[in-house]
């Protein structure tokens, strides 16, 4: 606790957040995509056909989009990222020692640095694990080296034969494999520095080395404040004008299509005025439904489609003129009226000997209890005496 006590007075500002803040609100950030992950199989596993759409196959790309959105109307009208403005944070650009608040230029490297960056990331973190599924165990690049090879201003191959195509061709698939496998041994040292980079950042602004709490601020030139009272006062001021202006834009021409958007922008900004409201009540319902429906609820019996009630049982079959008796003991053959040997069923699902069904069945055709058409094919044997199989 004393270090972030200590924080705020070796930097001496009180609009200065502390680091315990800036960490949970760095949390919060990281946890927008899994959860939005999460939905999105929930989503998925309740409508199969969803999972082979666009947007659900290419998460990475539509979760960019989704948040270059959300990310630019924040910084727009608050200076902030999402996740920065649930913990009252603004962004600031440093100009020698002063602070000013934050230009065009600034948003726009904001968006560069909080969407583009972490996507080209994911999307080197999933080349890398998907490198690293399909190289496991094969390693053939030494036994290679071992070939004879043949440079290609070789003599015996100066005219340019398919021999030397081929060798070139080999030659830059093999400089691509040289490149892959490069990759996956540099990759996890440029990720250790990446994600260590934050981490000593995080570090040296606890001790107030820095103001700077991430790397990306540090090349930005910009840094975190607490928003105040006036900041709240003029955003909200530049948000009411802001709309005021389309309104009145609107009003200019009358006609039922701008009636129409007039209704649709009103709509839009009450939505994003109670955003966090709406956020909270949408994930409370939402965990709400999940408990409705999982196992833990008793209200409601688990029947999933692998946990279906076992289906009724057949009809007993019609055996007013069966061509023998039936009988009542499990282990008989009502055929030869013995213990069965090498049980199999006919068709109709009545058990005798191989032997004496098979018999049967190829001079009359059909069974002989129910009498049913049924042929030798339909014999089946079966394993009553088998062991359980565990
Ligand atoms: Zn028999």
């Amino acid at each position: 606790m004393t270090l972030f006590l200590a924080n705020e007075s070796v930097a001496g500002d009180e609009a200065l957040p502390s680091t315990f803040e800036l960490i949970m609100q760095d949390r919060m950030a990281g946890g927008f995509k899994p959860a939005t992950q999460y939905l999105v199989n929930v989503v998925c596993d309740s409508y199969p056909h969803l999972a082979s759409s666009t947007p659900v196959k290419h998460f990475h790309e539509s979760y960019a989009l989704l948040k270059l959105l959300i990310e630019r109307y924040c910084l727009a009208h608050y200076d902030s990222l999402l996740s920065e403005r649930f913990y009252g944070i603004k962004r600031v650009e440093l100009t020698e020692g002063s602070t000013e608040p934050l230009s065009e230029r600034g948003r726009h490297l904001s968006l560069l640095f909080s969407v583009g960056v972490p996507y080209i990331k994911a999307k080197l973190d999933a080349y890398y694990h998907s490198l690293v599924a399909t190289t496991v165990g094969v390693r053939s690049d030494d036994e290679d080296d071992g070939m004879v090879a043949i440079p290609s201003d070789h003599p015996l191959l100066d005219p340019p034969s398919k021999m030397e195509r081929f060798w070139r061709q080999w030659k830059t698939l093999r400089i691509w494999a040289q490149l892959k496998k490069s990759f996956v041994d540099l990759y996890p040292a440029a990720h250790f520095g990446y994600e260590g980079s934050f981490l000593m950042y995080q570090w040296m602004y606890l001790f107030g080395y820095t103001r700077h709490f991430t790397p990306f601020l540090r090349a930005m030139k910009m840094a975190f404040a607490r928003i105040t009272p006036t900041d709240i006062t003029t955003f909200d001021q530049k948000r009411l004008l802001k709309r005021a202006d389309v309104l009145a834009q609107l009003e200019a021409r009358p006609s039922i299509v701008n009636s129409l958007r007039k209704a649709v922008y009103k709509s839009t900004w009450l939505a994003l005025d109670h955003s966090q409201t709406i956020m909270i009540l949408t994930i409370v319902s939402f965990k709400f439904v999940e408990w409705m429906y999982s196992d833990l609820n008793p209200r409601q019996p688990a029947l999933g489609p692998l946990n279906c009630p076992p289906p009724p049982p057949p009809l007993p079959p019609q055996l007013h003129d069966s061509a023998i008796a039936v009988t009542s003991e499990v282990q008989r053959c009502g055929l030869c009226q013995r213990t069965r040997t090498n049980p199999a069923s006919c068709a109709s699902g009545f058990v005798f000997c191989y032997p004496c069904i098979h018999q049967y069945v190829a001079e009359h055709g059909e069974c002989p209890v129910t009498r049913l058409p049924c042929d030798v094919a339909s014999i089946a044997r079966i394993y009553e005496d088998a062991e359980p199989v565990a």
